[in-house]
């Protein structure tokens, strides 16, 4: 009998990304299998493809941003259908190491993630198991849907941001990172939301927010650093006040200096943010705010056979493109 196949992106080294035909995965009994109908491509992607910064094992299917329609069930799984729209988060907690027992399941020990660990969303099938996936609500486009994970991200850097309350919110970084937490950030009711970044279309499209590209900022309550780059490191921190929280949400693999004399005259705290701490459900009720426009985040939908316009389009086209979604 010939097994069934699927259409794939394989990383196979670093900058070599391949179309290939792989088998069909196959749900475990807490899992499901999902045909993707749409997948986004993360910047984090993007630093996989070009640094492999996390190590993953090549070759590998990349990608973690993915909705779909469940077909096929594994045989504990209650909650889902054959058919049913979902979508899903990447990351899978053991559920038994000391983190998770301590409630931070995002800080596993033993961590499995779509597209690092195991195959991600870059196919035409995926499987996840069960309790990271989500229905998606009618009128949750398939798009928007793939959103679940990131913006679930963006939330915990509002939630270690602290109460931001009628606070003034710093964001530095213009991508669809930067763009979220912005919009997250007025959600969550700071009385100003100012953000740096360098593309005027990625800048022009976050709705109420003061963009201070030109100006050094000063006395700001909270700063976020939302773009992996030293620089903007020095920006969020030249701008905190006095008891100013800086949250650090890019990553960056180089050491930076931190003035500590700064730090502790003036109380100033710089706390991390990595994964979300279960913000799923939260996540799926921002999708559906009209109010924080996520839709507009997706700026081009490609079919997968485009795959390598779908990328260059989010490498290389920051004055055009913000999410690009490859569609099944
Ligand atoms: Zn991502
Ligand atoms: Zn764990």
């Amino acid at each position: 009998m010939k097994l069934p196949t699927m259409k794939a992106l394989q990383l196979q080294g670093l900058n070599q990304l391949v179309p290939v035909i792989l088998p069909l995965p196959v749900p475990k009994a807490n899992e499901v299998l999902i045909r993707t109908a749409v997948t986004t491509i993360c910047t984090s992607d993007l630093h996989d493809i070009r640094n492999n910064p996390f190590a993953i094992k090549l070759p590998s299917v990349l990608g973690h941003e993915g909705a779909g329609t469940i077909v096929q069930c594994g045989q504990d799984v209650r909650q889902f259908s054959i058919g049913m729209r979902v979508a899903a988060h990447p990351v899978v907690p053991c559920g038994v190491c000391v983190e998770c027992q301590r409630g931070f399941g995002h800080l596993c020990l033993n961590m499995g993630h779509l597209g690092i660990d195991r195959a991600g969303t870059f196919s035409e099938y995926f499987v996840q198991r069960a309790d990271r996936v989500r229905e998606l609500p009618d009128g949750i486009s398939f798009s928007l849907g793939a959103l679940l994970e990131p913006v679930a991200n963006c939330l915990q850097a509002i939630s270690r941001a602290g109460d931001i309350k009628g606070k003034v919110v710093f964001v530095v970084g213009d991508g669809p990172f930067g763009n979220i937490i912005a919009r997250l950030a007025q959600r969550a009711g700071a009385a100003r939301v100012l953000v740096a970044g360098k593309e005027p279309f990625r800048l022009g499209i976050i709705p109420g927010v003061e963009i201070v590209n030109t100006h050094p900022v000063a006395s700001v309550d909270v700063a976020i650093l939302a773009v992996s780059s030293a620089d903007a490191f020095f920006t969020c921190m030249a701008a905190l006040r006095k008891r100013g929280r800086l949250v650090v949400f890019s990553l960056l693999k180089e050491p930076v200096p931190v003035d500590l004399f700064n730090l502790h005259i003036s109380e100033l705290e710089i706390v991390g943010c990595c994964n979300d701490e279960d913000k799923i459900d939260e996540s799926l009720a921002c999708l559906q705010d009209p109010a924080l426009k996520l839709s507009d985040l997706v700026t081009h939908e490609i079919p997968f056979e485009n795959w390598e316009q779908a990328f260059y389009l989010a490498r290389d086209r920051h004055d055009k493109a913000l999410k690009v979604a490859l569609i099944f």
